[in-house]
């Protein structure tokens, strides 16, 4: 029988990209959850690991594994599959994933002008008071998104994702995203193995035994959010066929998917113990 005390979640979000709640609410969140660590995953940068954050999950006994979730894709023939690939065990200070997650900052920065342009000249007015750059760490597109609901134009972040931002909808703007070599052997350089995040989210299976093959991941996110074990047996399959270690986590972004929480998904320590040393 599994005991929660032996578990981490590897997978969440803090207000440094995309999530709800500051790296510290997370500490705290993990302990109320009974976890015994965790990993912040935040989209495209590490600026949450400093010695202040090592310092309080040490204090209160969570075991802190240093994560990021990078931005890349996948083309199939002429089809664009957005591809997240987590980090695990990255050194927060290496000079080059510092580079690499500045130039994704300003890929951020020049996408979100470009899609706040594009919805004001629609007639959907977003304001610089609507979402202050200045007190988010990496802007994404759930930050337009929460606008579009707070304003009244989309009833939820699913909603406005379907009928603005997401990729078949009137408003998204493609970026420049590095590729998934580009991403692996950066994470890689920084002292940390490379995961593919959520492979239950791509729908074709020979599409996601496809980005297996070709590339050199360490492992693969097989535990997912709110998916129960018995729809992710071709994951643990594909996992041991191809040699890949295994994570898993939550997900966590805050109250805006309320069925998400932290620790809904993890893995045992036994398998942390195989990512990095702990
Ligand atoms: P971005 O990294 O800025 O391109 O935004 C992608 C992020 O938006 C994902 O990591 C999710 O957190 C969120 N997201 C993507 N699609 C949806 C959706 N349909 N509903 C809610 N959130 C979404
Ligand atoms: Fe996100
Ligand atoms: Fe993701
Ligand atoms: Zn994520």
């Amino acid at each position: 029988m599994k005991k929660k005390s032996d578990c981490y979640d590897l997978h969440c979000h803090s207000t440094h990209s995309d999530g709800e709640k500051t790296p510290f609410e997370l500490i705290n969140l993990a302990k109320e959850q009974g976890l015994k660590g965790m990993s912040i995953t935040d989209h495209d940068t590490v600026s949450c690991y400093d010695d202040d954050l090592f310092a309080y999950s040490a204090k209160r006994g969570i075991d802190l594994i240093t994560g990021v979730e990078l931005s890349s894709f996948y083309m199939h023939g002429k089809h664009f599959t957005p591809i997240h690939i987590l980090g695990y065990g990255v050194d927060p200070n290496n000079s080059e994933l510092l580079k690499f997650c500045e130039s994704h900052k300003e890929r951020r920065k020049k996408r979100f002008f470009a899609i706040v342009e594009k919805l004001n000249l629609g007639g959907y007015r977003i304001l610089k008071d609507h979402i202050n750059l200045d007190k988010i760490g990496n802007v994404g597109r759930p930050h337009i998104a929460h606008a579009l609901v707070k304003l009244g134009h989309a009833k939820d972040v699913s909603d406005a994702f379907n009928r603005f931002l997401g990729e078949k909808a009137p408003f998204y703007i493609p970026s420049k995203l590095p590729t998934i070599q580009e991403t692996i052997e950066v994470i890689k350089k920084s002292g940390g193995k490379a995961f593919l995040a959520h492979p239950v989210l791509i729908k074709s299976r020979k599409v996601l035994r496809k980005i297996i093959e070709e590339h050199n991941f360490d492992g693969m996110e097989c535990f997912y959010g709110n998916f129960p074990q018995s729809k992710l047996k071709y994951l643990f399959d594909m996992a041991e066929k191809e040699n890949l270690l295994i994570s898993g986590g939550s997900d966590y972004h805050g109250s805006s998917r309320s069925y998400i929480y932290l620790g809904i998904s993890f893995v045992e320590e036994q398998l942390v113990k195989e990512i990095v040393s702990i």
